[in-house]
């Protein structure tokens, strides 16, 4: 047995695979959990037996270790699910990832000959600057498609104009993704045609990605990890070169101190700076604290109809209405919905924790989101039963265009302690899905059993979102430097399968 003890702070995807990765290594650990459902952001909510996701999550990644993984943990629960979202803007329904008959009816021969000619125009007089979004998109889109798809649904997304977000989201996030793959896809691959494709279908657990946190759960705490719910890490202690352990205050009110000679954390970075013991300098604290987020609500509604429409989900572009995108739950797995008789829908609004959205009454929000949704024509007048709302603050790291300049003196800053490890998508404020999360968490694992992995690069370099990148595991920097990194990895979903992003 290691001689090791590792504190895990978070019972998301990325503290329950680093569990699952310490019990590989015969490596001793605690998990600490601060809410009472595991999966973090990828938890599943369960009311009156209905259940839902925070937003919709697909399982897909070109990790193959990932994978195999989920496919280990969850066995036949695991399903496949054809997908089929659209754009609602402008009264219209584009499907998305586009089709051209579709495309072309909706916006008219001439508007569609205009999203050409401004393609054109952008082409040949590229703006200088592509420092922000908007640049990022009008030079790869035009001023044209980047009104119509972009703009509205990422500025509802992020809660700041594009200009203010920096380019690299959409380079990370819709990477690939060229007009011309997007008209080459919408001409060829007709839906029912050929391949099927990673965009057109993707895995699930029968009962909601929180299932896959259960399991693990299950597992870690089977193989002597304890999984501490309700159970919040207070302060991380540390000296100059490492940290020591940390005090969990548990369910009862007692704080308790664990010596841990690593300790992992995924809890927002903008926390473990400010949680760290003795506290950190000025300036690292004002890093800290110069981070930002965008915060998120659900309003799930059960409606009194057994089919709805057949959207997996619907992006909703058009300013008229605050929601920002519908998911369909029956349509991810039927078995989420326990009345086959009726559907339940989650309504996602962008929000900042302690704005006005956030702070309305339950019972406001529910009204809301059945007014937008008869707006929209999507249910009718009177067919909402009941509907349930849930937060979740620090759902998205922000990419503003200071965060790279505060992450550069908090990394400097963690670098001095090598036995704390943050990992995770707030963990490292990056935007990322599970399966980024989870590598990150193997790889940290790895380093506290003497590996040499810069988690940091995980996710960073271009290489590690060209497209058709290699899907075999990583590999560690080799010792002379030769340029072959944390590997050849691509975790970077096609940008067609993004959830989250502007979904043009
Ligand atoms: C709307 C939406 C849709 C998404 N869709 C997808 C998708 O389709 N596919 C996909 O793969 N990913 C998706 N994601 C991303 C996915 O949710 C995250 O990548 C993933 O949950 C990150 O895992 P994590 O463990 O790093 O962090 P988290 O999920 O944030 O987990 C961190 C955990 O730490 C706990 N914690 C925090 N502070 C403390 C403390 N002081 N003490 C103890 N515990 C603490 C939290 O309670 C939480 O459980 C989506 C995200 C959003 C917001």
């Amino acid at each position: 047995m290691s001689d090791k003890q590792v504190a895990i702070i978070g019972g998301g995807p990325a503290g329950l695979t680093a569990a699952h990765e310490l019990t590989k290594h015969g490596i001793p650990g605690v998990v600490f959990e601060k809410d009472d459902v595991v999966g973090g952001i990828s938890r599943t909510v369960e009311r009156d037996g209905y259940r839902f996701d925070i937003g919709g999550h697909r399982f897909f990644t070109k990790v193959s270790e990932v994978e195999d993984l989920w496919h280990e943990m969850i066995g036949d629960d695991f399903i496949t699910r054809p997908r089929l979202s659209r754009i609602y803007y402008d009264g219209k329904f584009f499907y998305y990832p586009l089709r051209a008959m579709n495309a072309l009816r909706n916006l008219g021969i001439f508007e569609a000959g205009l999203c050409v000619l401004s393609y054109m125009k952008a082409k040949i007089f590229k703006r200088k600057s592509n420092e922000s979004f908007e640049d990022y998109i009008v030079n790869n889109f035009g001023e044209r498609l980047y009104k119509h798809f972009f703009k509205t649904y990422t500025e509802k997304v992020w809660g700041i104009p594009c200009t203010e977000i920096r380019a690299e989201w959409a380079a990370q996030r819709i990477q690939g993704l060229s007009l011309w793959s997007a008209v080459i896809n919408a001409v060829f691959k007709p839906k029912g045609q050929g391949i099927k494709t990673l965009i057109e279908q993707f895995e699930y657990p029968v009962l909601g990605p929180g299932m896959m946190w259960e399991k693990f759960t299950a597992f870690v705490e089977a193989k002597g990890i304890p999984v501490h719910m309700e159970t919040d890490v207070v302060k991380i202690h540390w000296e100059p070169g490492k940290v020591t352990g940390v005090t969990a205050r548990h369910p009862d009110g007692t704080e308790k101190r664990y010596d841990a000679t690593d300790v992992i954390s995924t809890m927002p970075i903008q926390e473990l700076i400010a949680k760290l013991d003795p506290p950190v300098s000025a300036d690292v604290a004002k890093a800290g604290q110069g981070l930002k987020y965008r915060d998120f609500l659900t309003v799930a509604l059960v409606v009194n109809e057994e089919h709805l429409f057949d959207d997996n989900w619907i992006y909703v572009h058009s300013p008229e209405v605050k929601l920002g995108r519908i998911q369909n739950f029956k349509n991810w797995s039927p078995a989420l919905v326990p009345d086959p008789s009726k559907s339940c829908l989650g309504l996602e609004y962008f929000v900042f924790e302690g704005d006005e959205l956030w702070n309305s009454k339950d019972e406001e929000l529910i009204a809301l989101g059945e007014k937008e949704m008869v707006k929209l024509g999507l249910i009718k007048e009177n067919t909402v039963e009941k509907g349930y709302v849930v937060r979740i603050p620090k759902a998205y790291p922000t990419y503003d265009a200071d965060y790279s300049s505060h992450i550069t003196v908090l990394r400097e800053f963690l670098d001095a302690l090598p036995n704390l490890h943050p990992v995770g998508r707030n963990g490292m404020h990056k935007y990322n899905n599970q399966d980024h999360s989870m590598l990150t968490a193997m790889l940290a694992v790895r380093n506290i059993d003497g590996a040499n992995f810069d988690v940091w690069e995980v996710n960073v370099e271009d290489e590690y979102h060209e497209a058709g990148a290699s899907k075999s595991a990583f590999s560690e920097p080799s010792p002379e430097g030769s340029g072959n990194g944390h590997g050849d990895m691509a975790p970077e979903p096609d940008a067609e399968a993004d959830e989250e992003a502007a979904s043009g």
